[in-house]
């Protein structure tokens, strides 16, 4: 079986595209939407245990807000072209800092307030030329987990400390491996905004931040964000390709073309420090890697359906549907499949990546007992349906990697 994404996207029906939709314009199809609704939930559970709020912000911005953010300058090549509204232009956005820039300056701001951390999954756009786009990887739509940290600047250290703490009981949870850490720096030639100063500054701060993590790293020249240097958390799929998953941005610049300030301890007008972070990227990129280095077999936290219930013959039908009617009301993905022989039936379940089969027989039924079956072919005991769900459920509520186990590595 294949391990290219865009394969096992189509054969487990996670995702697709219409060219009448247009190109890199996937849709997710009910099974990749379950997973990725389930891997959302569980960043934005994260984020509020971390003391981030979220927010909801349009897609579309003047484009006078992009001439001030710098992207307009930096980034147009990469920007749709602008919709005239009467005197004004709307254009999609290729990034959702202005947005959360403008959240901050919506109200007076405090040194009380900071760090204020502003989170969104929120859709972006990016003009891609066709000859490019292809899967999930290189897409024109897309959703950022992203958010933004206005801070004072002795409040960066500690901010991206724990931004890679974060980061890393996500990459756990969701079955990641980090390769290699980047610093990103400026190089000659690139389109930069921003003065000396502040690179200069804001470089330093993230070195000490990664040495103080105790995080080996490369320094790569050329790779920054226009507006500022990044740490760039990098991945590699199966194949050895390495792209980047996560990224911590220090950023002086947008602060001050927004003109954002705060109320300091001495009363007076201080500028904030934006962290842009995103933990995992995007949903697109994040799922294309997922789907590749699990090769479509999830953590059962996350598999889009966790249990298929099979009854051998019609007789134990309505047994099938009460074990999966509990199982529903339990929190659990569930499907009853009655088509076809009982050895069909499990291959297809196993060709799906489901992680658990449950079969109902002539003996299991009259005792309200399920036989459960692995994704990877072990076995259980018969067991009563009501203790089935809650093993699964402890499962999935552990967010293991493993089907047999409820404790996390
Ligand atoms: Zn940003």
């Amino acid at each position: 079986m294949s391990i290219d994404h865009r394969q096992l996207g189509r054969d487990l029906d996670l995702f697709d595209s219409d060219p009448l939709i247009g190109a890199g314009l996937p849709f997710w199809l009910p099974a990749g939407s379950a997973a990725r609704y389930e891997v959302e939930s569980y960043l934005r559970e994260l984020e509020r245990r971390a003391g981030y709020q979220h927010v909801y912000s349009p897609v579309l911005g003047k484009r006078q807000m992009y001439e001030l953010s710098g992207h307009w300058a930096n980034f147009a090549d990469d920007m749709f072209p602008p919709m005239p509204m009467g005197e004004e232009a709307l254009v999609l956005r290729p990034s959702l800092c202005p947005h959360h820039a403008l959240i901050f300056k919506s109200r007076q701001r405090s040194y009380r307030d900071l760090p204020l951390r502003i989170a969104e999954i929120g859709g972006q756009y990016r003009a891609e030329r066709s000859g490019v786009l292809g899967g999930l990887t290189r897409v024109r739509s897309m959703w950022l987990n992203d958010a933004h940290i206005f801070c004072a600047v002795p409040q960066v250290g500690d901010e991206v400390a724990a931004i890679l703490e974060l980061m890393r009981q996500a990459h756990s949870a969701l079955g990641l491996q980090v390769s290699s850490y980047q610093l990103s720096l400026r190089g000659s030639g690139g389109k930069y905004a921003g003065d000396d100063d502040a690179w200069a500054q804001a470089e330093q701060l993230l070195r000490e931040a990664l040495e103080a993590a105790g995080v080996p790293y490369d320094a790569v020249e050329g790779e920054a964000a226009f507006y500022g240097p990044k740490i760039d958390i990098q991945i590699v799929d199966p194949l050895g390709r390495e792209s980047t998953l996560s990224t911590i941005q220090v950023d002086f610049h947008q602060p001050a073309q927004f003109d954002l300030s705060y109320t300091d301890p001495s009363g007076g007008r201080s500028r904030p420090v934006m962290l842009h972070r995103s933990l995992v990227g995007s949903m697109e990129r994040l799922f294309a890697h997922l789907i590749e280095v699990h090769a479509g077999a999830f953590p059962v936290w996350y598999a889009p359906v966790q249990v298929v219930v099979l009854p051998v013959a019609p007789a134990q039908a309505d047994a099938a549907e009460e074990f999966a009617r509990g199982a529903v009301e339990a929190g659990l993905r569930v499907e009853v499949d009655q088509d076809g022989s009982i050895g069909n039936r499990i291959r297809t379940a196993a060709h799906r990546r489901i992680p658990y089969v449950a079969v109902i027989g002539a003996r299991e039924a009259p005792v309200g007992e399920v036989a459960l079956r692995l994704r990877d072919g072990r076995q259980l005991p018969a067991m009563a349906g009501p203790d089935a769900i809650a093993f699964v459920a402890s499962v999935a509520a552990s967010r293991s990697p493993d089907l047999l186990s409820t404790v996390e590595d």
